[in-house]
């Protein structure tokens, strides 16, 4: 066993294809549904909002799809990136456990999200699509998508949920600085926007509420498109470029992953680590555990109902069936640890219900402690989202120490946190609040629910 600490995948070894995991399940999914008509939705039903390739993505059967070349050469920007062995942080909690990381920091924006954004805007550009419109919540997906468009010369309109628009203005001058336009939602420019500050002029805003107004806007002109950074399956399949390269970088090191650990807010850089690892489970049936964390504030994979919703607030959205808190859950504004949408994407709700991965919920400070020993021990600062997957790995690692089995733990680190260093600073100065989980506030919104058998 060599020392080595970086797995380094030559630009020329970079996958030429995403993975569809669609192919390889044992049950299928179960089918979006049209709002109005409740039957399963065509392609004609989404083609206002979305490019016909995404489309075709979104409900491909094929197992591998090749990654265009123009998106390889864009992606070769930061691509392949980095694999670590965290043996600072293996000695730092005395583990026989080998703990693996994953870095998708290194991208120009610090995350994942470019992987999905770069792609999102080719098949626009290539499709003639003049304006894009998107929500953000934290600012990831919105400065992400706004670099990705200002490659392309797209115009972007960004609806950013209002909490983190007011306390998150670096977000927000990156999106500038790119060319794209940001707006706190719930804002005027819209009849979703305007019906909830009708009700509420206080509205701190969701990424449900969000979603309505940049649907609403991209539904209402030809040449706008709409874009969303993660649940959908096309996103999700965009992200496994991750887990394809991190196949490849388990072999340089001689290993295979026994646990694999992500963070999950809509699930989509979860999804693209463990996606490709799911597969081989499947088809070659190892025995892989696979753990999805979620913030105990919002927390749609364990004590959400799986059934079918919406997608947003406004319910403009197709229903599909996922873990969901109810569209019309709103997290409470105290949470800083990111991860705040409703639902769950469907094709990790289904893996879930089908009992190929499982999940837990953590609270904000137990992360945000997580966050800082890494970083003390390994250098890097995570995203407050990505400190939900250090805290599991870190759980996995010490079971290991009470079992005595040295398993080897792989976890997706999808972000750095230099952004989001007022979190870390409330997180140091005892501001933060232990997570509510607000039983209440769901049982209403579930109430809510469509009625569907
Ligand atoms: C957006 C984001 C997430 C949550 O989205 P997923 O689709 O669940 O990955 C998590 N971590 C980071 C760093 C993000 O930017």
């Amino acid at each position: 066993m060599s020392d080595r600490i970086k797995f380094f995948l030559e630009e020329s070894k970079m996958p030429k294809n995403w993975y569809n995991i669609a192919a390889d399940l044992p049950k299928p999914l179960s089918p979006p549904l049209h709002p109005g008509t409740l039957k399963p939705i065509g392609p004609d039903d989404l083609a206002p909002l979305f490019p016909m390739a995404l489309i075709g993505q979104e409900v491909s059967q094929d197992k591998e799809i090749e990654i265009p070349e123009p998106i390889r050469e864009i992606y070769k920007q930061w691509r392949p990136s980095p694999l670590y062995r965290a043996r600072k942080l293996e000695k730092f909690l005395d583990t026989p456990a080998k703990i693996y990381y994953k870095y998708e920091g290194v991208s120009p924006t610090g995350s994942h999200k470019p992987n999905t954004a770069i792609a999102q805007a080719f098949y626009n550009k290539e499709e003639g699509t003049k304006k894009i419109t998107t929500e953000t919540g934290a600012g990831q997906w919105g400065s992400s998508l706004a670099y990705a468009c200002s490659i392309f010369g797209i115009e972007l309109d960004v609806y950013m949920v209002k909490v983190s628009f007011e306390q998150k203005p670096y977000r927000k001058l990156i999106m500038q600085t790119y060319g794209a336009r940001c707006v706190a939602s719930p804002s005027s420019e819209t009849e979703s926007g305007k019906a909830i500050l009708a009700k509420d002029p206080n509205s701190t805003g969701s990424l449900g509420i969000a979603i309505s107004e940049a649907v609403e806007m991209a539904a209402k002109d030809k040449n706008t498109k709409y874009s969303l950074g993660s649940v959908l399956n096309h996103v999700l399949m965009h992200q496994t470029i991750v887990g394809n390269e991190t196949l490849l970088q388990m072999e340089m090191a001689g290993d295979y992953p026994d646990i694999l650990v992500g963070c999950t807010g809509g699930g989509s850089n979860f999804s693209g680590l463990v996606f490709p690892f799911l597969g081989k489970k499947f088809r070659e049936k190892k025995n892989t555990r696979v753990i999805a964390c979620e913030p105990k504030s919002c927390p749609s994979l364990t004590k959400g109902k799986y059934a079918y919703d919406f997608g947003d607030t406004g319910r403009l959205t197709p229903l599909v069936k996922m873990h969901t808190l109810g569209s019309q859950f709103i997290p409470p504004s105290t949470h800083s640890g990111g991860l705040r949408y409703h639902g769950m994407a469907p094709m990790v709700s289904h893996l879930k219900e089908i009992g190929a991965i499982e999940a837990k919920a953590y609270g904000q400070k137990e992360c945000f402690e997580a966050g800082v020993n890494f970083a003390r021990v390994e250098g890097i600062v995570p995203a407050p989202e990505a400190t939900h997957a250090v805290k599991g790995a870190i759980e996995a690692a010490l079971e290991c120490k009470n079992n005595g089995k040295g398993k080897t733990i792989l976890f997706n680190l999808c972000g750095h946190g230099h952004f989001d260093m007022k979190a870390y600073g409330d997180y140091f100065d005892n501001k933060l609040e232990e997570d509510k989980y607000d039983e209440a506030g769901i049982n209403k919104a579930l109430e809510e629910l469509p009625k569907i058998d």
